[in-house]
């Protein structure tokens, strides 16, 4: 219950609290659940039922499906009973059903706290401007670019200010620390390093000795689709940007467990089974789901609904890995597909995965990890991406 993964009936589905996980990695603060789920989530359909008996029938699987349609639901419906069967064990766990609207449950002074409208990196990071923006650290925290000056004029002692954009940051303490940029505070988590850059600047976090490469690579990228939310929150790249990211660059030579979170989309499936696994030279894809659940444990949607899944999918693989080698023979090996359930955050935010993963991870530990298009920071992680401080922001944050 402490650890923030709950094994489900001795069984290898897991339901996990995703603020409790992230929450590892601070020492100072701790995230607020109600800046995490805020979001609202509609009665099940059970109720909905009861309240109004009549109504539009779901949208579950059209008749005429074209052929790329025809292939995913047929998936689905090759997964459906491993969902199924995971939900049920959910509903069979009483003890954290009841207790899983409290994990969720919002301080109730945060609840009518507003909230910082978040800056936009993005734009910021693409604009003019970009190379003449600051950040002011505190303590503990060092930039690529080397000050010899160390503070400048006009700062108080203990804080710097270093470029925002297109520069490796690291957190060097062991306790949080916090910066400050156009009047936001952020809080940045111990031993975490990151890179606010475009996809042109990735290689700069590739080592120059690929012993000091990464175990643990995840990869959520902006896929596009058509969604009018979606394109509204961030922006997205043409499927073939993908094939240009480093990821066998950026694996260490003891190998890497490389995560990649794709959309229920079956041309992108296609697209990433046929082209971008093999481009990245991934072998071993294994498929998880990720199945989302209201506070009350249903799942967030009718699980048929054909536009509309209640899951996500994330592929799992191995790159630059050997088999034979003594690190592979320590590791739990990618074999079945597993379900991993949890309450989803407001936002899209994909749930934290890496405590969870932690026994499939090939090398050294602690493991070296890197998330790709990250919208965060974790403690001793690498964060890369056009907007990492994005949930940085301290009004998400409380004091321990
Ligand atoms: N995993 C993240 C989470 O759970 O919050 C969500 C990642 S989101 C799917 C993709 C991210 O990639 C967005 O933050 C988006 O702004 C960023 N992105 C889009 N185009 C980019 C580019 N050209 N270079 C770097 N990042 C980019």
């Amino acid at each position: 219950m402490e650890s923030g993964v709950y094994r489900l009936d001795q069984s290898d589905v897991v339901f996990i609290d995703p603020v409790r996980l992230l929450n590892d990695s601070y020492s100072r603060f701790r995230l607020s659940p109600s800046a995490y789920y805020s979001r609202h989530f509609p009665p099940s359909s059970t109720q909905k039922r009861n309240r109004k008996r009549k109504r539009n029938k779901p949208r579950h699987a059209p008749l005429n499906l074209n052929e790329r349609e025809l292939c995913a639901e047929e998936r689905h419906q090759q997964v459906r009973p491993l969902l199924l069967n995971a939900h049920r064990k959910l509903l069979e766990a009483s003890q954290l059903l009841r207790i899983l609207p409290r994990i969720v449950e919002s301080e109730a002074a945060l609840e009518c706290r507003e909230r910082v409208v978040n800056q936009n990196f993005v734009e910021l990071g693409s604009s003019w401007r970009a190379p003449f923006c600051e950040i002011a650290l505190c303590n503990g925290v060092q930039d690529e670019v080397k000050n010899p000056q160390g503070l400048r004029s006009g700062l108080s002692e203990g804080r710097k200010l270093v470029p925002l954009f297109d520069n490796i940051i690291s957190v060097e303490s062991d306790d949080d620390v916090e910066a400050e940029f156009q009047n936001v505070i952020y809080v940045l988590p111990p031993k975490s390093l990151f890179l606010m850059s475009d996809l042109r600047q990735v290689r700069k976090l590739i080592a120059g000795d690929s012993a000091e490469g990464f175990n643990l690579i995840v990869i959520d990228p902006p896929w596009e689709n058509g969604s009018a939310r979606q394109k509204a929150m961030y922006p997205t790249l043409p499927n073939r940007h993908f094939m240009y990211l480093p990821v066998k660059e950026l694996a260490h030579s003891d190998g890497a467990l490389v995560v990649l979170w794709i959309t229920n989309r079956q041309k992108l499936q296609d697209f990433v089974v046929k082209d971008l696994l093999p481009a990245w030279g991934i072998s071993h894809a294994t498929p998880f789901y990720w199945l989302k659940v209201k506070p009350d444990g249903s799942l967030i949607g009718d699980l048929d609904l054909f536009h509309h899944r209640p899951y996500e999918l994330l592929l799992l693989g191995y790159v630059n890995v050997d088999f034979n080698s003594e690190c592979m023979k320590t590791i739990k090996h990618l074999k079945e597909s597993r379900v991993i359930i949890s309450v989803p955050g407001a936002y899209s935010r994909k749930p934290p995965l890496g405590k969870l993963l932690e026994e499939y991870i090939p090398g050294q530990r602690p493991s070296r990890c890197i998330e790709l298009f990250a919208r965060e920071l974790v403690a001793g992680w690498t964060s890369w991406g056009n907007e990492p401080l994005h949930f940085q922001d301290a009004t998400y944050y409380l004091g321990k």
